[in-house]
């Protein structure tokens, strides 16, 4: 793909001018140029520029139709108080049950596979209570090394809580000495030699700090092809690829929706679970009343039957005012389709790194590794950086410059140009910086 592109700006803007997902922009905010300290000059000047946005796998750009949302269920509250459980204009009492559908679209499941509800860690602990059951001989939870601290901290728990030691219990996966991502073979034969002590394999679908997406169905065919339950944290995977949870028989998921799904600071999470498993009335559920069979509900007996569905999971009456921005987001992408984000995608992507790739220092250096897969079907958006030198300093500098990605110590950059909402020419101008910093 790389052969087609061009570094001149113009071809930046031809390929903006071609792309069909363009409009798509404009239902987004875009933040001005980040005010903090460091950056104070830039906000005390009259007229400020949007920043260059290129943090989507952190925290997703918000919709101009979710003020309008949430207002709308607040309006509710005051003119109908409880009432509008049931006479509101999206009655609360189903509010999570139209999200499915395009939630389920979204993962690759059926709708009764997919819920919505709590926030991710939570998710992934309640999945655990449910799938991590061990015993003497198969204890051990799989997880790559490099995980989200989260995810680590949650299968170490979850292991001491069965009376099993972490350091015993927890694998955790390393790539070859002197690589930065997993190879899929690697991680097949681990299973094929250790599988039968492993209870569960949660790894994340694409890893946090490198952007690799690991090959799903493959890792899942191995694992459980020895006994394994698996289950995949989908963090950085969900709305950023595409996704066959159900054809991929995927054990259990879970997500959150304020990355690549655009649902605000600390969204109502999503969750996955697998038919065969949802309809088992035997797997032992951690039980609240919203799981319990609508029908019988609010007959308010002592005796739980679980939801036969991913919404058996559920504990509490969801939180109308955070699902009301996931209701907005989840519009967006159907009507956009991850077919057509994906392509964009992957374009959008490579373009950033034939960029990228031309980039040296006066004596013909590469300062800037991409430690991302190369090939497009190992990764999503996200390209990580591994910065050779001052890679802080080169951090504060593009800030000052008006770009907002991230920072992983000890020398790691993620930029992530998410399909939605950035344009070429934003990639293309980011590269201008970068290359601008390194030739200085
Ligand atoms: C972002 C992220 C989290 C965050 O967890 P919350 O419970 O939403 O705070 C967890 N795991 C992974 C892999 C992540 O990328």
């Amino acid at each position: 793909m790389n052969g087609a592109f061009s570094p001149e700006e113009s071809f930046a803007r031809a390929l903006d001018n071609a792309d069909p997902l363009r409009p798509y922009r404009d239902l987004f905010w875009l933040p001005r140029r980040p005010l903090s300290p460091a950056t104070g000059v830039a906000g005390a000047r009259a007229v400020q520029t949007d920043a260059l946005y290129l943090c989507g796998n952190s925290l997703g750009l918000q919709p101009k139709a979710t003020r309008d949302a949430v207002i709308a269920e607040l309006d509710d509250w005051a003119s109908m108080g409880v009432q509008a459980h049931h006479l509101g204009r999206n009655p609360w009492l189903y509010y999570h049950e139209p999200l499915r559908e395009p939630m389920a679209r979204l993962v690759g499941a059926l709708p009764h596979e997919v819920v919505a509800m709590n926030s991710l860690t939570v998710n992934l602990h309640l999945l655990m209570a449910s799938f991590y059951r061990p015993t003497a001989k198969r204890h051990k939870i799989v997880i790559e090394d490099d995980a989200f601290p989260s995810d680590s901290y949650a299968v170490a728990s979850q292991a001491a809580w069965h009376g099993y030691d972490p350091a015993t219990s927890i694998v955790r996966l390393k790539p070859r000495s002197g690589e930065d991502t997993l190879r899929t073979q690697d991680i097949l034969d681990f299973f094929d030699r250790e599988g039968e002590t492993v209870a569960l394999t949660l790894m994340s679908g694409v890893n946090y700090l490198t952007g690799e997406w690991f090959d799903m169905p493959a890792i899942t065919a191995a694992a459980q092809n020895k006994g394994c339950i698996v289950g995949w944290d989908l963090a950085h995977a969900a709305g950023n690829v595409p996704l066959r949870l159900h054809d991929w028989n995927v054990d259990f998921a879970a997500w959150c929706t304020y990355k690549y799904l655009n649902s605000g600071p600390g969204a109502v999470a999503g969750a996955y679970v697998h038919e065969r498993h949802a309809r088992n009335q035997a797997i032992t559920r951690l039980a609240g009343w919203w799981g319990n069979d609508p029908a019988t509900r609010f007959e308010m007996g002592p005796g739980f039957q679980a939801r036969p569905s991913a919404d058996g999971w559920q504990l509490s009456n969801p939180p109308i005012l955070s699902l009301a921005p996931v209701r907005v987001s989840l519009e967006i992408f159907d009507r956009a389709g991850m077919t057509a984000l994906r392509e964009k995608s992957q374009k959008l992507t490579a373009y950033l790194e034939f960029l990228l790739d031309r980039i040296t220092n006066g004596g013909g250096r590469h300062l800037v590794q991409i430690i991302t897969p190369r090939d497009s079907k190992a990764r999503g958006c996200q390209l990580s950086l591994a910065v050779a030198e001052r890679a802080r300093e080169v951090h504060a500098e593009l800030e000052r410059e008006g770009v907002v990605c991230d920072f992983r110590a000890p020398n790691v950059i993620r930029v992530a140009p998410t399909p939605l909402y950035n344009t070429y020419h934003e990639v293309w101008r980011f590269a201008q910086i970068v290359d601008r910093m390194f030739r200085n």
